[in-house]
């Protein structure tokens, strides 16, 4: 049987026998088996910033994989990224971001987190909100991010947690003081 890959141009439709229509837009053909996630990590939805995202986190799944022997990753995107655990607009949301990490390790053995802020993040006001001060934007981001990490370490406290800053020179790693 010829399996088929790759965009669909032309839709074929089905209906099932209660009206609802449906048809491949995109075939790709996956093995289905459970995994043991290497990492998760937490970021804001801005797409300015995906791109170092990517590539940072690219280099580090295959360090992991030779490490663990797994490169599976849990991602969750938010609007504020860490900012969402340590400043919730509404207390349920940070509950909610914990309840999926928590979900994370139940089923996927999830025991390093990554927690990515971004400069001139939308949720945090942006950068005119530190007067375009770039100092005075990192050092909010870093205290904002080290409470972050207490509140996850209050919950889960073996989970490994690294903590990072985009900004328009690349992906920083962030240690709190000792
Ligand atoms: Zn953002």
């Amino acid at each position: 049987m010829q399996t088929r890959e790759g965009p669909v141009t032309t839709i074929e439709w089905l209906t099932t026998s209660t009206g609802v229509r449906y048809g491949y837009v995109y075939y790709h053909h996956t093995v289905r088996k459970r995994y043991r996630a290497a990492l998760g990590t937490i970021r804001c939805i801005d797409d300015g910033f995906w791109r170092p995202y990517k590539l940072e986190l690219r280099d580090f799944l295959k360090y992991l994989l030779g490490r663990l022997g797994t490169d599976n990753l849990d991602p969750f995107v938010f609007a504020g990224g860490g900012l969402v655990i340590s400043s919730p607009e509404m207390p349920s949301d940070r509950d909610f971001v914990l309840r999926n990490i928590g979900i994370s390790r139940r089923h996927h053995g999830t025991k390093l987190l990554k927690i990515y802020n971004h400069h001139d993040c939308a949720f945090a006001g942006g950068f005119a909100r530190f007067n375009n001060d770039l100092r005075a934007e990192f050092e909010f981001h870093c205290r904002e991010l080290f409470h972050a990490a207490h509140i996850v370490r209050e919950a889960f406290p073996d989970l490994e947690i690294r903590l990072h800053f985009i900004d328009c020179e690349g992906v920083i790693r962030i240690e709190e003081p000792k």
